[in-house]
C-alpha cells in the first residue's frame, strides 16, 4: 500500500472542514493529518485533532490558546495560537493543504500553503478575490497545484479537463439564487439574519449564507472564476438554476456546452480535489433526475440583487477593487447578522464604499492585507459600528 498523504485542513471547524474530516474519516489510512486550524472553537479543534492524531492545532485567536492547550493534554499534539503560528502551520509540509477559513482572514495562511509550491485546495474564495494577481503569481511562480473546491468552480475544472482554453466561447456559472430570490423589494428590505441563513438547497457557514441571499457569493464566484480559468470577463455569465443541479457550464466553440451535475453536497467538489485525477467513493445518494423532474434556469435580476453587477464591475475596474467590494462586504454581512443594518444595506454599503475607495493595485501580499484594513475602518465609519 502506498504511503498516506499528508493534509492540512485550515479551517477544520467549520461547514467545508466538516465535509472534508468526513470524507477523510472514511478512508482514514489513506491520510495523515498535519495541521487543523480555527478561530477560536477551542474544545472542538481538540476533538477532532485527537480523533485525527494531528501533529498541530491552532486557534488563530490567541485568547483561545490556553483552552486549546487544556483540551491537548497528553494527546501528543502540539497546541499553538495566533496570526504568525496560523501561517506556520500552513508552511508545514503536506502534500495538500486546503483553504476553508472564511474570509480574508484566510489569506496570509492560504498563501503560505500556496508558497509550498505543493497542492492548494481552495475553498477560501475572499483570499482570491481579494490578493487576485498577487495569489496567482504566487501559485505561477512555486509551480502549485490549485484545485478549486467551490462547488461551480470545480464544476468548470472539471468541464475544462482534456479540452483547451482557446477553444472555450463562455462559462456560466449557476445561481440557486438564495433563499429570497422569489422576494419583492419590500420583503428584502424586512429580511432577518435568521431568514438569511436559511438556504433552500446547501447547508453552509453563516457569511456564505447570507453572501448567497444577497448574491454577493455568485459576485465573488465571478470574480474567482476570472483568475482561475482566463478567458476574461466578457465570457463569464451568471444564470439562476433553483434546483442547484447544475453546478456550472462550460461552452465551447463548436456549440457544444458542457456541465458537471451532482447533488448539493459539498462532499462531491471535496472529494474530487481530494481524489484528483483520481475519483473517491462519497456517501452522497446519487443523483435522481427523474425524482428531481426538470431543471430550469433563468437570468439574475441585478436590480432587486445588484452583487453580481458590482462585483463584474469591481472586476473591470481592476486594482484594488475586488479587495474593497470583499472587505466592505465582510464588514457588511458581519453587521448585518449583529442586527446592526438591515438587509438591502449590505448591497448598498458595498456600492458606496466602491464609489469612494479606489486604491491602486497590490503588488504584494502587505498591500493586499494594507488595502483590506483600510477598507474594513471605512466601512464600519460608514456603516456607524465599533
Ligand atoms: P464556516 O463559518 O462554517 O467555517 C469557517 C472556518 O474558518 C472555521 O473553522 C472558523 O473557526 C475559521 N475562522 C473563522 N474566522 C477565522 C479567523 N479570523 N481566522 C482564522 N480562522 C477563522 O465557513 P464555511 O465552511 O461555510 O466556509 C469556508 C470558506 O469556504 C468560505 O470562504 C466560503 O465562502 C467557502 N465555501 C463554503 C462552502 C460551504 O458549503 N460552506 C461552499 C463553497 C465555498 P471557528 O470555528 O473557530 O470560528
Amino acid at each position: 500500500m502506498s504511503e498516506p498523504r499528508r493534509i492540512s485542513i485550515l479551517g477544520a471547524t467549520g461547514s467545508v472542514g466538516a465535509s472534508t474530516l468526513d470524507l477523510i474519516r472514511r478512508e482514514r489510512d489513506k491520510w495523515q493529518v498535519v495541521a487543523l486550524t480555527a478561530n477560536c472553537q477551542a474544545a472542538e479543534l481538540a476533538r477532532l485533532a485527537r480523533e485525527f492524531a494531528a501533529e498541530v492545532a491552532v486557534v488563530a485567536d490567541p485568547a483561545c490558546l490556553g483552552e486549546l492547550h487544556t483540551a491537548l493534554a497528553g494527546s501528543g499534539t502540539e497546541a499553538l495560537g495566533g496570526a504568525p503560528a496560523l501561517v506556520e502551520a500552513a508552511s508545514r509540509p503536506a502534500d495538500l493543504i486546503l483553504a476553508a477559513i472564511v474570509g480574508c482572514a484566510g489569506l496570509a495562511p492560504t498563501m503560505a500553503a500556496i508558497e509550498q509550491g505543493r497542492t492548494v485546495a481552495l475553498a477560501n474564495k475572499e483570499a482570491l478575490v481579494s490578493a487576485g494577481e498577487v495569489m496567482t503569481a504566487a501559485i505561477a511562480r512555486c509551480g502549485t497545484t490549485l484545485l478549486p473546491v467551490d462547488s461551480e468552480h470545480n464544476a468548470i475544472f472539471q468541464c475544462l479537463a482534456g479540452n483547451r482554453g482557446e477553444d472555450v466561447r463562455s462559462i456560466t456559472l449557476t445561481a440557486s439564487g438564495g433563499p429570497f430570490r422569489e422576494w419583492s423589494a419590500a420583503q428584502l428590505a424586512a429580511a432577518t439574519p435568521a431568514q438569511a441563513v436559511k438556504h433552500p438547497n446547501w447547508d453552509m457557514g453563516a457569511k456564505i449564507s447570507v453572501d448567497s441571499a444577497t448574491m454577493f457569493n455568485k459576485g465573488l464566484e465571478l470574480i474567482e472564476a476570472y483568475h482561475l480559468f482566463p478567458v476574461g470577463l466578457d465570457a463569464l455569465r451568471i444564470v439562476i438554476h433553483p434546483q442547484s443541479v447544475v453546478h456550472s457550464m462550460v461552452e465551447y466553440r463548436d456549440g457544444s456546452t458542457l456541465a458537471q451535475l451532482g447533488p448539493s453536497d459539498m462532499r462531491v467538489p471535496i472529494a474530487s480535489a481530494l481524489a484528483w485525477p483520481a475519483r473517491m467513493d462519497t456517501p452522497c445518494a446519487p443523483l435522481d433526475l427523474a425524482k428531481i423532474g426538470a431543471l430550469t434556469f433563468r437570468a439574475p435580476d441585478e436590480e432587486l440583487f445588484p452583487a453580481t453587477r458590482l462585483a463584474r464591475e469591481a472586476a473591470y475596474a481592476g486594482g484594488g477593487a475586488p479587495a474593497v467590494l470583499n472587505a466592505a462586504n465582510e464588514v457588511a454581512v458581519a453587521a448585518f447578522l449583529a442586527g446592526h443594518i438591515g438587509f438591502t444595506r449590505i448591497s448598498a454599503g458595498v456600492a458606496d464604499m466602491l464609489a469612494r475607495f479606489a486604491p491602486a493595485a497590490p503588488a504584494s501580499l502587505d498591500d493586499v492585507i494594507g488595502i483590506d484594513g483600510e477598507a474594513r475602518g471605512r466601512m464600519r465609519e460608514t456603516l456607524g459600528i465599533a
